[in-house]
This record gives structure tokens, sequence and C-alpha cells, in this order.
């Protein structure tokens, strides 16, 4: 619904000739750990896709799909959890929305060797928070890294071990995120968290307004139903230039014996439907490892990147 040709998508290693050019895009597809390359020309502040499957990724465990075991058997590049990367090409400032289990490819593939300057939280389900261990005492050690969670997720991290562990040992800093109150980055870039509803069990849930001195974009994971949102997703949308939004299920067909209404997550076709003739551009993300619309034109690819 939306123009495309402002972004750089991620090219297939089948169009790639020389071994070098596959090395690179087998990197921006997501398998590989060496860091992106600098865009050409890039500058000031860009959103880089770090990953678009839902929590547990694709090759999904268990599962005998064809999408799994082509993954599995190394005949297409694996997919790497929903995350998304925000760089400063001037200032050399990296930020993560999401620990996703894929962290240490996707802190490779933003920032090298050193740890992002911080890491945005969406809420505490396996796919969103649990590679904060890898900045741990078994593994990087880091020191301080601010991590920007609610008040009721950082609790979560700070009474519940390992988490805890990371609090008590200072390999992160807790940075307080209160609803709708913008956080500076410098450099023109705010990012200001807001709550959805979803399923709460341990932490609550938030998506993010990401605003830079050019253009604005909404990143959305997961996310029950527009419906049962106190906010109106269109407006949202024609605000901003870019939204990332629960890209979970292509259609409740992927789940035998479950209706739409038993599935906690918006059906891609519903969200198209509804945020038909917005401003913004629609891109899904999170996807299930049953959805089978990977390749769709709306889908983020791994490496995909946003001037800001
Ligand atoms: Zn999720
Ligand atoms: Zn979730």
């Amino acid at each position: 619904m939306q123009t495309r040709e402002r972004v750089r998508p991620c090219v297939g290693p089948w169009v790639v000739g020389a071994a070098i050019a596959l090395a690179l895009v087998v990197n921006a597809c997501g398998a590989g750990p060496t860091p992106l390359p600098d865009a050409a020309g890039a500058a000031g502040w860009e959103l880089i896709v770090l990953g678009r499957a839902q929590d547990a990724g694709i090759p999904h465990l268990g599962c005998t799909q064809a999408a799994c075991i082509d993954r599995r058997e190394g005949r297409l590049p694996a997919e790497r959890v929903a995350s998304l990367g925000l760089r400063n090409a001037d200032t050399g400032q990296t930020f993560l929305f999401d620990a996703t289990p894929d962290f240490r490819s996707q802190v490779h593939s933003l920032a090298g060797e050193r740890p992002p300057d911080g890491i945005f939280l969406t809420h505490g389900h396996m796919g969103h928070y649990t590679g904060l261990l890898y900045l741990g005492r078994e593994s990087m050690n880091a020191k301080q890294v601010p991590v920007y969670a609610t008040a009721r997720m950082g609790a979560f991290l700070t009474a519940n071990g390992p988490w805890s562990q990371l609090v008590s040992l200072g390999n992160i800093a807790l940075q307080p995120l209160a609803y709708d109150a913008a956080v500076t980055l410098g450099d023109g870039m705010q990012v200001t968290a807001f709550a959805v509803p979803h399923r709460d069990e341990f932490t609550d849930t938030v998506g993010f307004l990401i605003e830079g001195a050019n253009k604005k974009a909404l990143f959305i994971p997961d996310i029950d139903r527009w419906s049962r949102w106190n906010r109106d997703i269109r407006a949202l949308v024609d605000s901003v230039d870019y939204a990332f939004l629960d890209g979970s299920f292509a259609s409740a067909d992927e789940i035998p014996g479950r209706s739409t209404v038993d599935i906690p997550h918006p059906m891609m076709s519903a969200t198209r439907a509804l945020l038909q003739g917005t401003r913004g551009e629609l891109w899904f993300i999170h996807l299930n490892h049953t959805n089978p619309e990977l390749n769709a034109a709306d889908v983020v690819k791994d490496g995909q990147r946003f001037g800001m």
C-alpha cells in the first residue's frame, strides 16, 4: 500500500556471483556473525532489521514443515528472532530493541565487538529479553549496559534469577521506562514507550515510537488485537513513516483446530485491511514459523535498513 524505494532490501544469495559479495549477503540475510557493512552514504541515524521471526526463531524446535527442514538442513538461511537495531553512522552510537535468543549475532551485526549503548525491552516473553544473559558473568561480563525497562519489567529482572545477577553484578544498569515519556538519545533521536495489550504473565508489554530528525517509526512486535487497544492504530500509522507491526500469523488456517478468536494476535490480512490508505509504510515483523508469507513484499528482511 506504500512505496518501498527508500529502503535497501536484503538480496538473496541466488543473484550474487562474487564470493565476497556472497559473504556480505549471507550476513545481511541473517546467518553470519560479521558486522553489517556501512551503508554507502549513510549519515545520522538508521534503523536496521536484525531478525524477523517470532520468539523461538525459524527453524522452530520440533517443527517438521518444509520451512523448518530447509533451514535446519542449510538450504535456506535461518531466520533470527525479531529485533531492530538503531545506529548513528556519525557518532557510532548503537541501540537494540529487544534482547532475543539471537542476541550474540545481532549485537555483532549492529555494534561489532562491543555491547550496544542501550537496550530497550518490550516485555518478558522468551524472544524479547532472554538474550540479556549474554551480558553476564559466563559470557561478556559487560559493565553497566543501560537496559530501558518498565517498572514491572525492571522489578521482574531484579527479583528473579538468573536475571537478578545481571543487576547485582552491574552487568546491566536498569533505566526506568515510563509510558508516554520520551527518552532522548542525542542527535535528534528520541524513543517513547507505550503500553499495548498482550499476555502479561510476568511483565507488562510496550511498543515503541522511534523519532529521528527526518523519520518516525513504530515498533509493535506483539499485540493481542488492534480492537483491544485504547489507541487508534490508523491514526498512529498516519503519524509515522514506518510501522513495524506484529506479523505473527497470516491467517487462522496456520493453526488447525483454532479459530481466529482464539489466537491473540491480529492476522496480517486484517492488519492490511485496517491500515489501507494510511500514510506510513506497513512492514510486518515477528513471523511465526507457520506463516507462509515470509517472502511477501510487506514483510521485513533481515539486514534491511531505514534512514531516520
Ligand atoms: Zn513475541
Ligand atoms: Zn509476547
